[in-house]
Order: structure tokens, then C-alpha cells, then sequence
């Protein structure tokens, strides 16, 4: 008896290596890959866009007449496909580029391989993991306007976002059809251009030369608070983005439910977008201590000199942040902004 089942666990085990070996197999056999870009995830589901074309076509099965045709979905460029991961890879994001093959049988592709990032925009989930969002976006679009009045740490929170994720920011102005004269937003914004910050004016059915020429050739997104004309700018560059919401229904082992997924579209010669609902609040996320000091250079750079190591740079006599702001180094608003945020992370802190 003991006999019989060791035999059988050995033919099971001879089994399960043979199909290691030939999973192995097809993993070495890269041969067939193809150059793809991931314009859409939604939990384990992905679609690449096909960035380039086999050396050999596959070629459909001849049908004999009377036949139905079988399925088959030829391989062309930036034709788009639903794809499975090998399960060995890391988890992947809308705008990672990708090594993937295709099947003209099944219209499904699987994506072998995840190239290098040159960037990767995280946010924390519900349970303080860091989870990914978007891959190799090379600009943010900061979208602000005289209505809705921005709250006074918005664009700072942004511009830390972006510095911790080490993605240069673009600041527009839109609306400029609504600024006043003297508009204090005007001078909010080139405030910012004076600390090393780009900053442009816009409105959404003007001229947006400017605009698309900044984002020609970039993978960007457009963040901000909720009407300021996102939407509207976007629709503008890129005709034909529709931007309804993305709402996709998900089967899960939770039942039916639905999420808002993560979307690429390519515009221009070589442009593109990243958006959803999600990216759009972004900067909003939480933030950590050591983040806030990098969206903060010029605070950044005056940090350790003062009087205490433990100082709160408000009430200390010999602050070098107070000592800045009076020699001007400082913008006494910037100051005001850096600490409000660092209050409300350790709030945040207390509370949890
Ligand atoms: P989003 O929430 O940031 O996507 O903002 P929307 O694109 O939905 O725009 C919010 C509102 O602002 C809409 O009523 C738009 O018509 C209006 N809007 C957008 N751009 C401009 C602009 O340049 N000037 C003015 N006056 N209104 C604008
Ligand atoms: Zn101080």
C-alpha cells in the first residue's frame, strides 16, 4: 500500500516537473515578443496596445467552403488587446511599456515582461500600502483658476506630490478669461514661477498652443481640484478623448462590482494621457514628513539652521525659517503653507 502511493505521488511529482519544465520552456522562448503599452488596467485585467509588428505574421487557418469562419484578430499596430500577466511579475500599471505576445485565435495577448519605469505615481490604500497607479508619466499638468478659488496649501501639496514622485509639474492658470485685475491668483501664480516653477495662462476655448506644445511629446496628466476645467481642457488638446467616467464592471470573488479604471490616450505625434477620477485627486493623498520637505526647496534648504533641533519654527526667537522669510528668502505664505501641512500630518499621525 505504502508502496502504490509512493509510486503515484512520484508519477504526480514527474508530472508537475514536466509542466514546470515546459512552463519554463515558454518563458525562455521570448522570441515571439512584441512591443506594447498598457492603456488600461482594472484589477487583474489589462489591454496593451501593440507598439509593434511580429517579423513573421501569424497566418490564419485555411477554412474549407461551407465552413464557418474561425475567430482570428490580426496583429496590427496600436491595435489594442486584453491581456493575462505571467504571474511571476510585478504588478502592473497603465503606461507601463511591456513585452507581450498575441493570439489571433483568442484575440488575448500575455504580457511577458515589464520594461524599466522611468517613473511610478503610488498612493496609499486603505491599509498604508503604497499601491501603483500610473507608470513613466513625464509631466503634471497642476490645473488651478480664479473660480474655484484655491485653498491656500493646494498647490503646494501638488508641487510636494510631484516632487516626491520626481515628475515636473507644469502650472496652468485656466480661466484667464475670469481673472480681475490685480487678481490675487495672478500673483499667487508668479510667485511660483519665481521659485523655478513653469506657469502658464489658459483658457479652455482659447488659443492652446501653448499648452499643447508643453505637452507635445510627453505621457502627462491633468490634476486639480473639480471644476476647474480639466475635463474641458482635455477635450479641447484631444478631440476625441471622451471623458466620461470610466466605469467598468468587474467580476471578483465579491460579486459584481464596480471600479473606475486608469486610462491612456495617445494624442499628437507621440503624446499621452493618463486619467481617472483617482489621478485627478492626486496630491490630495496622503503625505509623509520627509515628502513635504521636498516640495519645499527653499525651506528645504534653510532646515537644521536653526536655534533648536526641535524647533516648530513659530514661536522660537532664533528660527532660520523665521530669519528667512524676513530676509526674503522665504515667502512668508510658503511658510505658513509648509506648516499647516506638516500640522496636519501629524494630526493624521495622532489619530491613527
Ligand atoms: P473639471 O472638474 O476640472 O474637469 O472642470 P470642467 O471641465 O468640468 O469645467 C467646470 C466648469 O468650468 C464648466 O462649466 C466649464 O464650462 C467651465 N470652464 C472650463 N474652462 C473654462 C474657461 O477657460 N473659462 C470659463 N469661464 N469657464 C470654463
Ligand atoms: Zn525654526
Amino acid at each position: 500500500m505504502a508502496l502504490i502511493r509512493k509510486r503515484r505521488l512520484t508519477e504526480q511529482q514527474q508530472r508537475r516537473i514536466q509542466k514546470q519544465h515546459q512552463t519554463r520552456q515558454e518563458e525562455i522562448d521570448t522570441s515571439h515578443d512584441l512591443e506594447g503599452l498598457v492603456v488600461q488596467h482594472y484589477g487583474r485585467q489589462l489591454e496593451v496596445q501593440a507598439l509593434s509588428l511580429p517579423d513573421q505574421h501569424p497566418i490564419k487557418p485555411d477554412t474549407k467552403e461551407g465552413e464557418p469562419e474561425p475567430f482570428w484578430k490580426p496583429i496590427e499596430l496600436n491595435s489594442v488587446w486584453r491581456c493575462h500577466t505571467r504571474t511571476n511579475l510585478e504588478l502592473l500599471v497603465t503606461g507601463d511599456r511591456v513585452k507581450w505576445q498575441a493570439d489571433p485565435n483568442t484575440g488575448l495577448g500575455i504580457i511577458t515582461a515589464i520594461q524599466p519605469r522611468q517613473s511610478l505615481l503610488t498612493r496609499p490604500d486603505r491599509y498604508h500600502k503604497v499601491k501603483p497607479v500610473a507608470a513613466n508619466i513625464s509631466l503634471i499638468v497642476i490645473v488651478i483658476a480664479p473660480l474655484p478659488e484655491p485653498a491656500p496649501t493646494l498647490i503646494d501639496r501638488y508641487l510636494v506630490a510631484c516632487e516626491d514622485a520626481n515628475i515636473p509639474a507644469l502650472l496652468v492658470l485656466n480661466k484667464c478669461d475670469l481673472l480681475k485685475e490685480n487678481d490675487p491668483i495672478l500673483l499667487l501664480a508668479e510667485e511660483y514661477r519665481q521659485l523655478g516653477y513653469d506657469f502658464i495662462l489658459t483658457q479652455s476655448n482659447g488659443n492652446l498652443d501653448e499648452l499643447i506644445q508643453r505637452i507635445d511629446n510627453q505621457t502627462v496628466a491633468f490634476v486639480g481640484q473639480s471644476g476647474v476645467g480639466k475635463s474641458t481642457l482635455i477635450n479641447a488638446i484631444i478631440p476625441d478623448a471622451d471623458q466620461k467616467t470610466n466605469v467598468i464592471s468587474e467580476n471578483s470573488a465579491l460579486g459584481q462590482h464596480t471600479t473606475t479604471s486608469t486610462r491612456l490616450i495617445r494624442f499628437g505625434e507621440n503624446g499621452a494621457l493618463i486619467d481617472s477620477p483617482g489621478i485627478r485627486e492626486f496630491g490630495l493623498w496622503h503625505l509623509d514628513h520627509e515628502k513635504i520637505d521636498g516640495g519645499f526647496p527653499e525651506i528645504s534648504a534653510l532646515l537644521g539652521h536653526c536655534q533648536y533641533r526641535n524647533c516648530t519654527h513659530t514661536h522660537e526667537k532664533q528660527c532660520a525659517l523665521k530669519e528667512g522669510v524676513k530676509n526674503g528668502d522665504i515667502l512668508q505664505r510658503r511658510l505658513e503653507s509648509y506648516l499647516r501641512l506638516i500640522d496636519e500630518i501629524t494630526e493624521a499621525q495622532q489619530k491613527n
